[in-house]
């Protein structure tokens, strides 16, 4: 009797430990920081290091817009050109859709880098709408530097990167819509104390060394 309870027990520590893991909610970093920031780079590089799926909201519209038969294609075409926000809705889903699809193929992948979002109140709103109670967002992974800085990074960037967006005209717009509209975003998350700021001017190791003195802090 004894050996049959033990047995039942031995076996049931792991799974429950396993059933806790299946119905661990979806843990957000948002990733943000104006374009050329190093978004994209320092994630790569988390991701490499820790158990984090990268998720950029841009290279998911960007997905989006030449995938075969999406009605949103020409819409997110003229947005990413132009330096505006895509309506919510759109890009809402793709996030939705990305940590779904991760998460189904594997229950242990639930930590998100969340990169490129949200930029605007309304990209805030919609995820508040479709993801509150649904995903824990930790905090926000803030990379500050200069407009100059940002610009000069795009500019060489761009004699590589075939973005349509990476040329003069649509940096000073993205600048525009980064300063006007995703820096109050960031406030607002300051204020709950849940910004971490790195200093992204800097080389892409020594800002990778900040990177990871958070993130082992934060866990
Ligand atoms: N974009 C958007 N919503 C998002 C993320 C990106 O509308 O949530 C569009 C926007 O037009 C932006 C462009 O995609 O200027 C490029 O975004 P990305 O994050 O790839 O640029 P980065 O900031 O990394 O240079
Ligand atoms: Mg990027």
């Amino acid at each position: 009797m004894i050996f049959h309870l033990l047995s039942r027990l031995s076996v049931k520590v792991p799974s429950v430990v396993y059933r806790a893991a299946l119905i661990m909610k979806p843990q957000v970093v948002f990733v943000l920081g104006g374009p050329g920031a190093g978004k994209g780079t320092q994630c790569a590089r988390i991701v490499e290091n820790y158990s984090y799926t990268h998720l950029s909201a841009g290279d998911l519209l960007r997905a989006e817009r030449s995938r075969e038969g999406s009605e949103f294609g020409q819409l997110i075409d003229s947005y990413i050109k132009d330096g505006k926000i895509v309506p919510v809705e759109i890009t809402i889903n793709l996030l939705r859709k990305a940590m779904e699809e991760t998460m189904e193929m594997d229950e242990k992948k639930f930590r998100f880098l969340i990169d490129g979002f949200p930029r605007n109140e309304d990209n805030l709103q919609g995820w508040t709408t479709v993801m509150e109670g649904k995903a824990n967002v930790k905090f926000v992974l803030f990379f500050d530097c200069t407009s100059e800085v940002c610009i000069d990074r795009c500019l060489e960037r761009g004699k590589s990167s075939g973005r349509t967006d990476d040329n003069r005209a649509s940096l000073e717009k993205r600048i525009q819509t980064y300063l006007q509209s995703t820096r109050p975003i960031i406030s607002l998350y300051e204020k709950q104390g849940k910004v971490r700021t790195v200093d992204a001017s800097r080389g892409v190791d020594e800002v990778f060394d900040h990177v990871k003195a958070i993130l082992d802090k934060e866990g």
